[in-house]
């Protein structure tokens, strides 16, 4: 393993997975859904695959009739306009537009900016394309980005903003006000931001807003989204980025020589699924909110100390109230104390006495499996 990768080793969420596995305990760890995506959506993958749409390379940028429903799907949602042709990019899901991002647009030694605990592929990607990663650490309990902090890191090498609304591990969401000025410093030191917006259709307070969308921004910012997570098909791999075009045909580059195409039945049944009405998204948020409760509603009971998310499926705690200071240790032996997994957020932070008591637990499960759940981890109490 070469020096760019040195440390990365296994990603925690395969690790953490494998021991749910093994020990045949409750997955609350890895972010993906118990119960997949609309049956009419599966059907038309099907269909694609019986017609043969698909099954072999298909277009580069993704197939026409993808990238013109997420063009439309940016226009019903958030009123951006992007040329189907040019601005958007069909990838191998939202991994995929990370890596691609980050090695099209940065030089070695550029410094990017961002949010710390990261999704663990952001440190990743930027050790890959050889640059350099700066934590802006979101503190608990409201993990809100202090704005002066993100002044003071920007440096003449930075060139890239990383930015992750809603945030996965914390579920914080960037308000109105937070986006305007993170967009002011953009345009003022000319930086380039990468946002990734997986989590867009999952916000229980307020509501989602692309950065892409604040004036100065459109050529400047890279957005990224995921079939995977807003229609729960974790397994299909299908993402995207919409850009302005020189900024798409950046990261198409790249693209080409990592993956070349995505899978292409896939793509036929997730256009389908970006036209799906308003009532398919409404319901898929009210759904998840609902959990968000129960489980929220269960770790309190349990005795964790509960930081409550306004997006994503993902809950933040504490563990200090056991005790226990240790999130690493204390995720490796929960399947073994009482039979249920969860993701110690210790692994995303460069400095790991930043988040050290802190664990994650996904609510993307079936309410009786929540609830079987926080009866378990009652008995840690
Ligand atoms: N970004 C974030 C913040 C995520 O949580 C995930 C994980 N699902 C991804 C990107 C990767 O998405 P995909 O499965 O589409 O590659
Ligand atoms: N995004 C998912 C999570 O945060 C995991 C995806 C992965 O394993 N790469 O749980």
């Amino acid at each position: 393993l070469n020096r760019r990768l040195d440390g990365l080793g296994t990603t925690i969420f395969a690790e953490m997975s494998a021991l749910a596995t093994a020990t045949g305990a409750i997955n609350l760890g890895q972010g993906f859904p118990d119960t997949d995506g609309p049956e009419e959506i599966r059907e038309a993958a099907v269909r694609a695959l019986r017609e043969g749409k698909g099954n072999q390379y298909p277009p580069g940028p993704g197939i026409p009739e993808l990238r013109a429903a997420i063009s439309d799907h940016q226009r019903r949602f958030y009123s951006l306009s992007l040329d189907p042709d040019t601005e958007v990019l069909v990838t191998a899901g939202a991994t995929e537009a990370i890596a691609a991002a980050m090695l099209a647009l940065l030089e070695p030694d550029d410094e990017v900016i961002a949010f710390e605990p990261f999704y663990d592929s952001y440190a990743a990607c930027i050790a890959m394309a050889g640059a350099k990663r700066v934590p802006l650490t979101l503190r608990a309990p409201s993990f809100r980005p202090d704005l002066d902090e993100l002044r003071a890191r920007i440096t003449p090498r930075t060139r890239l903003l990383l930015l992750n609304t809603p945030h996965n591990p914390t579920g914080m969401v960037l308000t109105a006000g937070e986006q305007s000025a993170i967009a002011a410093l953009a345009v003022e030191h000319d930086l380039l931001v990468v946002t990734d917006e997986v989590y867009e259709h999952l916000v229980y307070e307020g509501t989602h807003h692309p950065i892409a969308a604040l004036p100065g921004m459109r050529d400047r910012t890279v957005t990224i989204g995921s079939a995977g997570k807003t229609f729960s098909f974790t397994g299909w791999k299908v993402g995207w980025v919409t850009a302005d075009g020189p900024l798409v045909s950046a990261v198409r580059t790249a693209k080409q020589y990592l993956t070349y195409v995505s899978a292409g039945p896939f793509q036929y049944a997730v256009a389908e699924a970006l036209r799906l009405p308003d009532s398919y998204f409404e319901h898929f948020r009210t759904d998840l909110g609902r959990k968000r409760d129960l489980l929220g509603d269960g770790l309190r009971a349990a005795g964790f100390e509960v930081y409550q998310p306004q997006g994503t499926y993902f809950i933040t705690t504490d563990i200090t109230p056991f005790g226990e200071k240790d999130a690493y240790a204390f995720c490796r032996a929960l399947p073994e104390r009482c039979g249920v997994v969860a993701i110690p957020n210790s692994v995303f932070y460069d400095d790991p006495d930043a988040g050290r008591s802190q664990v994650r637990f996904t609510f993307c499960k079936r309410e009786d499996v929540l609830r079987e759940a926080t009866a378990r981890l009652r008995r840690l109490g």
